[in-house]
């Protein structure tokens, strides 16, 4: 191969070193969102002369980097989210896991980090899944599953603002439980507007994995905790036009003008929204399931007006963010500017029809309860 350029990622040739020292298994209810890791790391060099390198899997281990290395002067660092879960029969399946592969590659493309062939990384990521399968607790009904988190990292130690010439792929895995384990928790937006900040706009980066994204959002997220909400609406632009909320897409339901007809709106995929595998999930089962009812389906520019207005004449029926953690994850209230916009839930109520309905639509096919080619056997 060395003849015909740098090799690619090749999970044929993968080794692995098992651990000599298993962990002990948390306890179930102990598992807050990333608090454990599992047993192993699957790891990958890459430089730019010789390619992808062996694939290994070896004992959970600290990284060892040289202080100049360049992901910690200049951000060179992106990465997936994406859970495996047990099935009804025990087995353990991995949830639309290419469309997660092919976003890390766009991610890796747009800060100069190399791409890899995602078929052989999803090979690698299987095997790695399989050896910490114990970490998969329960089955159905339980919620439990495994979060998958691979990342690529420039290596090299030149301090010159450059492409990276050596990499790092790893991937490193934690036990979850449910998200929700004493039901829906409906949570309360505050807006942003471009002086308190702005996640993403045209020609950046908000619609990439990168974490240059998201360390920005931390101190003004911080500050609207302390004023008592659990998330930011993020807008952009003069008009207020909505993008996403905290680190999830955003769905709104909208009473449409005809007798019992409704409409589902979510942002566009512009630059500015990640393009989140449960946003396609729940817009692929709406056309299928709520479209053929006379539901309108949109991916459109919404602003905050057309969410007040609607608010104002009882035609907001529910607002909820979608994400890998949570699914579904319902809005009850959203401050905008001196308004404090009630989301379609009555004080007891923590999640509307929709809103449940989409996450045991989703949970059906990632537990495999109904049978369905976006739940990947490992
Ligand atoms: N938006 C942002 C900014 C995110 O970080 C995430 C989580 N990856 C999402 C949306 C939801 O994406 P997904 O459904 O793929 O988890």
């Amino acid at each position: 191969r060395a003849s015909s350029g740098p090799a690619g990622l090749d999970a044929s040739k993968l080794r692995v070193t098992k651990t000599l020292h298993p962990t002990k298994l948390p306890p179930a209810e102990d598992l807050t969102f990333g608090s454990h890791h599992t047993d192993h790391i699957l790891q990958v060099q890459w430089t730019s002369e010789h390619g992808w390198q062996t694939p290994q899997i070896a004992p959970y281990q600290h990284l060892s980097l040289d202080p100049a290395a360049a992901v910690l002067h200049y951000g060179f660092e992106c990465f997936e989210g994406m859970k495996a879960y047990r099935d009804v029969w025990g087995s353990v399946r991995l949830f639309r896991p290419e469309i997660n592969l092919d976003r890390l590659n766009r991610s890796a493309a747009r800060i100069a980090l190399p791409t890899f062939d995602a078929d052989e990384l999803l090979k690698l990521i299987a095997r790695f899944v399989q050896l910490e399968e114990r970490f998969i607790y329960g089955r159905r009904k339980s919620g439990y599953s495994l979060y998958i988190r691979p990342v690529i990292i420039a290596t090299n130690s030149n301090l010159g603002v450059a492409a990276p010439t050596s990499a790092l792929l790893y991937c490193i895995a934690c036990p979850v439980g449910p998200y929700f384990p004493a039901g829906f928790k409906a949570i309360n937006l505050e807006a942003t507007n471009s002086v308190v900040a702005t996640r993403a706009w045209p020609g950046g980066a908000g619609n990439h994995k990168i974490g240059g994204n998201y360390a920005p959002c931390i101190a003004p997220e911080k500050a609207a905790k302390a004023r008592g909400f659990q998330q930011l609406l993020w807008l952009f632009g003069d008009d207020d036009r909505i993008t996403e909320a905290g680190t999830m897409n955003l769905f709104i339901v909208l009473r449409t003008e005809q007798e019992r007809c409704f409409e589902l709106i979510t942002p566009p995929l512009d630059g500015m929204i990640l393009p989140g595998v449960t946003r396609d999930c729940v817009l692929s089962l709406a056309r299928e399931r709520l479209a053929p009812l006379g539901w309108t389906i949109s991916e459109r520019e919404i602003c905050m007006s057309e969410v007040v207005d609607a608010a104002g004449v009882g035609k907001l029926v529910e607002v909820f963010g979608t994400g890998t953690a949570a699914v579904v994850s319902p809005i009850r209230s959203i401050k905008y500017r001196d308004t404090l916009v009630q989301c379609g839930l009555s004080r007891h109520q923590s999640a509307r029809a929709i809103t449940t309905l989409f996450k045991e639509w989703i949970e059906a096919r990632q537990y495999a309860v109904e049978e369905h080619p976006w739940s990947v056997p490992v």
